[in-house]
């Protein structure tokens, strides 16, 4: 067993690490400052600081590390790991700058993998090249979206085109102007079996009949590092044929297909988001004096940071191997460690921030520091690509499966 990383991985931290010093953590604040004075709030990706970053990440050869094969950096998931979580330790900006932001990541995949060549030409290649954004469509405010197979929006053939009607929201990236296409589930059959009704679709943005309703808020933050998220509506959205990514039917496995990456590139990035806040715990509980002492010498203090530095090496540990796993008996091999990852990572992420912030004192819940918008951004991944409860209940089902085998 091998736990180095490999010569190629070790160049390309190297050069993040070293950007990630000169450029993404002195940006942090402007960053913050220009996006305040924009004329539309959502309108992130015009943030003037984000477009030079992002010319000198590309200069850097640092530019679309997440995607395999021949459309991105080529890179195995054991290689991207390490690096996503160097990039989670900025995950407003740093992400974004590297064109490996959720969730672009997850629909360029989806394009590369499952899109035709027309589909490829109009929307992967402005994608991979960071002139666009785009958005991913499943969730819907009638219906328990955990159990993909409710979704209810229609998508009916007439003649050269397919016709969507209904409602979706939590749409991540929708509510930025530059989102300007749309990955669309929805039935195409509901007659056919549980798994084969779901179809997904292309929706540019200036469809006559997409609504963007309104932005929704995460704990009163807008989340527009991501673009913010929307409630859409569909009323007789009209697109032709062709922009059927894979087939009808095909909804539900791409779907799945889409999130076993998506899965583990959040928990990277989270690895590096409580990376960042044991090292402002360490720092502010050195420099605190309460009591006589300083905040590190109180053994409840040395508690936390031991409990957090423990449960992150477990973390890491985890999720480098569902990686390997990836890329050795690809993802469907791995997807019980996806599940545990997916289970383990953000409670485990959110127990730090806690912690983190308790440390901090009041000033841990403000603006002051990063640790309350990572906090908040964390407590949504127990959600995002499926609720912790979804998630154990399918690998409790698979370990009662595998020890009855056994038996
Ligand atoms: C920040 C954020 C970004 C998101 N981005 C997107 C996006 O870009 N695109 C998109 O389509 N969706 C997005 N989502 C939506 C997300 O995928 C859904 O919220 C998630 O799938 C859960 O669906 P639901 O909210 O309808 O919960 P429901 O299905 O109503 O479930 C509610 C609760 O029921 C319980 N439950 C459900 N099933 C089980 C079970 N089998 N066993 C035990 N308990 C269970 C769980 O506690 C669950 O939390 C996003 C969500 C958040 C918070």
């Amino acid at each position: 067993m091998d736990f180095a990383y490999d010569a190629r991985t070790e160049e390309l931290r190297a050069t993040l690490l070293e950007f990630m010093d000169s450029h993404i953590y002195p940006a942090e604040s402007e960053f913050a400052a220009q996006l305040a004075r924009l004329d539309d709030r959502w309108a992130w990706d015009s943030v003037p600081v984000l477009a030079e970053l992002r010319a000198e990440a590309r200069r850097r050869g640092l530019w679309n590390l997440f995607l395999p094969g021949e459309h991105g950096a080529g890179l195995t998931n054991a290689q991207y790991a390490p690096l996503a979580e160097i990039t989670g330790r900025s995950a407003h900006l740093a992400p974004a700058v590297l064109n490996c932001a959720a969730p672009d990541t997850g629909n360029m995949e989806v394009l590369a993998l499952f899109g035709d060549e027309r589909q490829r030409e109009r929307w992967l290649e402005p994608l991979l090249d960071g002139r666009i954004r785009s958005a991913f469509a499943m969730t819907e405010p009638d219906v328990a979206s955990s159990d993909a197979t409710n979704i209810a929006t229609r998508i009916e053939r007439d003649g050269d085109d397919y016709v969507l009607n209904g409602r979706k929201w939590w749409i991540t990236g929708a509510m930025n102007p530059n989102c300007q296409i749309f990955i669309v589930m929805g039935k195409t059959d509901p007659t056919a079996g549980r798994h084969r009704q779901q179809s997904m679709i292309l929706v540019p943005r200036d469809t006559p009949g997409l609504e963007i309703q309104r932005g929704m808020e995460v704990f009163g933050y807008d989340d527009h590092d991501h673009g913010g998220h929307a409630e859409l509506s569909f009323t007789d959205v009209r697109v032709p044929a062709a922009n059927l990514i894979g087939g009808e039917g095909a909804g539900f496995a791409i779907a799945q297909a889409r999130l076993g990456p998506g899965r583990i590139h959040h928990c990277m990035r989270a690895i590096g988001i409580a990376e960042r806040a044991v090292e402002l715990m360490c720092a502010r509980a050195e420099q605190r004096v309460a009591f006589g002492k300083p905040l590190s010498e109180q053994g409840v203090i040395r508690d936390w940071i031991a409990e957090s530095r423990v449960k992150l090496e477990q973390l890491r540990l985890l999720v480098l191997k569902t990686a390997w796993l990836m890329d050795t008996v690809g993802n469907k091999g791995a997807h019980t460690e996806i599940q545990a990852i997916k289970i383990a990572t953000p409670s485990t992420v959110q127990w730090i921030l806690d912690k983190a912030i308790q440390v901090h004192g009041a000033g841990g819940l403000s603006q002051d520091f990063p640790l309350a918008a990572a906090y908040a951004g964390i407590r949504t991944l127990r959600f995002a690509d499926g609720p912790d409860e979804v998630h154990k209940n399918a690998l409790a089902k698979s370990e009662l499966s595998r020890q009855r085998e056994t038996r």
